[in-house]
């Protein structure tokens, strides 16, 4: 009876933390349900903070998970602009930054991940990361006729907020410091077609150079390239990929290997604490229980959900395929599995210049799959090919290679 007066507390009020709240509701848990968040919101999607909302409207919206009166009406307690400071796991309870303490049952962390920082000195408040609809905001009122953003790093967040800053009339340079724009996890043949998009658009990419210094001088800020080349900007978005946070879990003594380490049920190397998202790290069955950790929006859900249903005791393994994606300008690429378990590639043409890169491992297994094309052309193949993917099929390469031949009969086969 105590035990479960104490309840289910989730640090993290994001993708995955929305989500687990609402599940655990969902499966009708009736103790009490806490949900800690440092930001001032409600649980938000991400994924238009660099596409919609910088272009939608005079302002970005937030698009909500769950309002406060979603919350309120389950009886999941939201505590809002708090930090999580450390875990007293013998007591089971949590401290937060107002001083408070929180007693759990079980307890979920779901922290995601966080920009990286550029090691530099002479960064000052014009250059920005992206990760918080705070972070949009700032960074949307730059975006208009006249100015000059300067991108570091040719990724997801670095593209796809070029593509909105050349649709609200902004000047675009993006810098990456590889020879070409999405390096790791986009097959050279869908970035080249990514690249030429943005060209086409107006963007300026500079890659295989470095950032030498960045110095604000007032009018501009000023970055210099290790060639030699300086660019005048109103603003630097720094976009250098995103690393797990793992603090109040270290501080706490659980297991960490790029991010907190789980098993395959979400466990962490204390029983009663889960973590989920794209703060953990976890042996991803499909591919010889390699550990991962993804940073994905769908990723982000269902581990909130499978978090759930452990905190209640169902002892389920994760068992889904990876799955991702972005639109830039009328683009969409989606990527099901991990294209780097791939040895060799046969091409799939849908028409309207959209196609399938499926990825086979030596065994002829089918391990992952790359699409691009206008709109959804990729959305349906895309999905049965993951269907393929989790069944661990081999099929022959002639008919994934030929359009004629439907992947639907590849899945009954
Ligand atoms: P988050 O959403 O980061 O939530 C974690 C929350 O925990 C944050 O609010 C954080 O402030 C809070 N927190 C951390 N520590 C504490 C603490 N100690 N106490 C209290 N609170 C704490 N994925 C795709 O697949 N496709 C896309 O197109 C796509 N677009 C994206 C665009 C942007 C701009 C960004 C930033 C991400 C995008 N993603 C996309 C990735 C996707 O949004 C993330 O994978 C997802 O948000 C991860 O969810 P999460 O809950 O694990 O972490
Ligand atoms: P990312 O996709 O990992 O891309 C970062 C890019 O910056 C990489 O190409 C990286 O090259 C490069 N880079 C690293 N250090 C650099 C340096 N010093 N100078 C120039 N370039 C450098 O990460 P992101 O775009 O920053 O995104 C951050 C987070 O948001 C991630 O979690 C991402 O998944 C998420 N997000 C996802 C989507 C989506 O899935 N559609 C959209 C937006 C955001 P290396 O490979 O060599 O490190």
């Amino acid at each position: 009876m105590m035990a479960m007066a104490r309840g289910m507390v989730i640090i993290g009020a994001g993708e995955c933390g929305g989500r687990a709240a609402l599940t655990l509701r969902d499966l009708g848990y009736d103790g009490p349900v806490t949900l800690v968040g440092d930001e001032p919101h409600p649980p938000y999607e991400r994924p238009p903070l660099s596409k919609d909302a910088m272009t939608t409207g005079d302002a970005p919206q937030i698009k909500t998970i769950a309002s406060d009166a979603t919350l309120a009406g389950k009886s999941i307690r939201h505590i809002h602009s708090v930090q999580a400071v450390a875990i007293d796991r013998a007591a089971h309870g949590v401290r937060l930054s107002d001083g408070s303490v929180l007693a759990y049952d079980k307890l979920l962390l779901a922290t995601g991940s966080t920009p990286r920082r550029l090691q530099m000195p002479g960064l000052g408040p014009r250059c920005v990361t992206l990760r918080s609809f705070a972070d949009a905001l700032a960074i949307r009122a730059y975006l208009r006729a006249g100015s000059h953003i300067a991108i570091v790093g040719g990724g997801f967040i670095g593209l796809e907020l070029a593509a909105a800053a050349r649709k609200m009339g902004a000047a675009v340079t993006v810098i990456e410091a590889q020879p070409r724009i999405l390096m790791r996890g986009v097959p050279a043949e869908i970035a080249e077609i990514i690249h030429a998009a943005h060209i086409s658009e107006g963007v300026e990419i500079l890659c295989g150079d470095g950032i030498a210094s960045i110095a604000d001088d007032g009018k501009a800020v000023r970055v210099t390239l290790a060639g030699g080349r300086e660019i005048a900007a109103d603003l630097v978005v720094i976009g250098i990929g995103a690393v797990p946070v793992t603090e109040l879990a270290a501080k706490a003594g659980l297991a960490i290997d790029n991010g907190i380490a789980v098993d395959a049920r979400l466990q962490s190397s204390d029983p009663d604490i889960f973590a989920a998202g794209d703060c953990c790290s976890f042996p991803l069955a499909l591919y010889g229980a390699r550990r991962v950790r993804l940073e994905a929006w769908r990723n982000a859900q269902e581990q909130g959900a499978l978090a759930a249903r452990n905190m209640l005791g169902a002892g389920e393994a994760h068992a889904s395929v990876p799955w991702f994606w972005s639109d830039q300008y009328g683009l969409s690429l989606q990527i099901a599995g991990l294209s780097d378990e791939g040895s060799s590639t046969v091409r799939r043409d849908l028409g309207d210049g959209a196609f399938i890169l499926f990825h086979l491992a030596e065994d002829g297994r089918l391990v992952a799959a790359s699409g691009i094309g206008p709109g959804n052309a990729v959305a349906r193949d895309i999905r049965l090919a993951e269907m393929l993917i989790g069944k661990r099929a081999r099929p022959e390469p002639e008919a994934l290679g030929s359009p004629a031949v439907k992947l639907k009969s590849l899945l009954a086969a």
